[in-house]
């Protein structure tokens, strides 16, 4: 069978699909009606009811329904043999994920299983198949062409809109799956203790380096980062000094991100801090240093102490929201 048209998989996360779902949908959708290929996407669940319910109502041509108790808890090994057992049994030429952790694992076990090209973190699909992505903050774009059948592709987060559910729906394909003798169990999920959000699905990101000076600088930046509803990242040089965790590191050996509005306070924007965060949609920077790399790169430059700065913007914001907030 010739592998024609788009497949985008659909990772429930704890009965949820991760809103990046929805930015492949909208992404599928480009490029098949630029290919004039069908979008399709396959829901990977231990309830795939309502979940496949939404997918279907948000531009794709078919779904196809993959339930079984195995895909409760996500594991590589179980959610790669589903994924991979529809993409080649229907013949789909290009398969998308989310670049999450979970996409990112199962595209390198989909790539193996397809024996299918392997493209991550891609900023645009061009309808002729190649697929682009940025390095260094955008400064080097490299073009990756499939010599593959099949192309499997994580995209960058929020480098697509999110496809909206509409009222029309797109037919829902039940389909049997049986994971057979599998290495790996879902053992169990322990939530994070904080109630911190996750920079990789976060539109808004307030971060923090080493002018801070210590863990307790970052306190401020807590707060406004909760009044604005927005993640807190950080420079790998107050990671490094342990005053806040690994996981919120960006930058080029930390997480790229891309959210729609980057708060980066006392960080100087160092080449391998703005490879993570360069590609954000408006960049304020705080700083005591108006010519740092950051203050020059940002859309809104602010210059003083944060510790002045940043318990003012947070009290205004507080204020504004209290007062225009529905
Ligand atoms: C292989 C490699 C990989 C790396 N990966 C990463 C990475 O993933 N992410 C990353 O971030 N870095 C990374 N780095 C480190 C990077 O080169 C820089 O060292 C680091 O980003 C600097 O962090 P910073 O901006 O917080 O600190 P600094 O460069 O020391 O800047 C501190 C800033 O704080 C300002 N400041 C001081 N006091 C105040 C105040 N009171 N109020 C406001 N501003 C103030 C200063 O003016 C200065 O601009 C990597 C380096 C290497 C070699």
């Amino acid at each position: 069978m010739a592998n024609k048209g788009i497949l985008v998989v659909a990772v429930s996360q704890r009965g949820k699909l991760p809103p990046a779902t929805f930015e492949l949908i909208a992404a599928g959708r480009g490029l098949a009606d630029a290919l004039k290929e069908p979008l399709a996407a396959v829901v990977l669940s231990d309830k795939t009811s309502a979940l496949a319910d939404d997918v279907a109502s948000r531009g794709v041509d078919k779904v196809f329904a993959v339930e079984h108790p195995s895909l409760a808890g996500f594991t590589e090994e179980v959610f790669a043999k589903a994924a991979a057992a529809v993409a080649s049994k229907e013949g789909y030429g290009k398969i998308l994920l989310a670049s999450n952790v979970a996409g990112r694992a199962l595209a390198a076990r989909l790539s193996v299983l397809l024996k299918a090209g392997l493209a991550c973190d891609v900023a645009e699909i061009r309808p002729d198949g190649a697929a682009t992505r940025p390095y260094f903050s955008g400064n080097l774009v490299c073009e990756v062409q499939f010599k593959t059948p099949v192309a499997v592709i994580t995209l960058a987060p929020m480098a697509f809109p999110r496809a909206e559910a509409g009222p029309s729906k797109a037919e829902i394909v039940p389909v049997a799956f049986d994971p057979g003798a599998t290495k790996t169990v879902f053992a169990g999920f322990v939530p994070e203790s904080s109630n911190e959000i996750d920079m990789g699905s976060a539109e808004r990101i307030v971060s923090g380096g080493r002018g801070l000076g210590s863990a307790e600088g970052f306190k401020p930046l807590f707060e406004l980062a909760h009044a604005l509803g927005a993640a807190v990242g950080a420079s790998r040089a107050a990671v490094d000094s342990g005053w806040i965790a690994y996981k919120n590191q960006v930058g080029l050996t930390g997480r790229s991100v891309r959210p729609k509005l980057y708060i980066a306070v006392a960080i100087s924007g160092q080449i391998q801090h703005l490879a993570g965060m360069s590609s954000s949609g408006t960049i304020v920077a705080v700083n005591t240093d108006k010519d740092c790399p950051l203050m020059q790169l940002a859309n809104v430059s602010v210059q003083g102490d944060y510790a002045e700065l940043i318990p003012l913007i947070a009290a205004e914001v507080k204020k504004r929201r209290g007062t225009s907030a529905a």
